[in-house]
């Protein structure tokens, strides 16, 4: 079921964030782009941009790419993903 593949997501990151394992890893959408021409990411707004240090290849950081999928695939996916809990 999909409430417990949530379940198991939510408890999976707990453990990381107790054990300190947490990264600065924002998004970036590759299949659209925002009103003004940049590409959507996790950081177009915001409020940490100034101090979290995140720069796009530099320092290793780089963006969580997602890419589009039809809505097809991502039932079998998430199908998928169930019968693995
Ligand atoms: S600006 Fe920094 S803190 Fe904000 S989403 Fe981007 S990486 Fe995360």
């Amino acid at each position: 079921m999909l409430s417990s593949l949530v379940r198991k997501n939510i408890i999976d990151s707990g453990e990381a964030i107790m054990k300190g394992q947490f990264y600065v890893n924002p998004y970036l959408k590759t299949h659209e782009d925002g009103m003004d021409g940049q590409k959507k990411t996790a950081c177009n707004f915001c409020p940490y941009s100034s101090i979290c240090g995140f720069e796009d290849g530099k320092d290793g950081n780089s963006y969580r790419r997602l890419y589009k999928m039809e809505l097809d695939d991502i039932r079998k996916k998430l199908k998928k993903d169930v019968e693995d809990v």
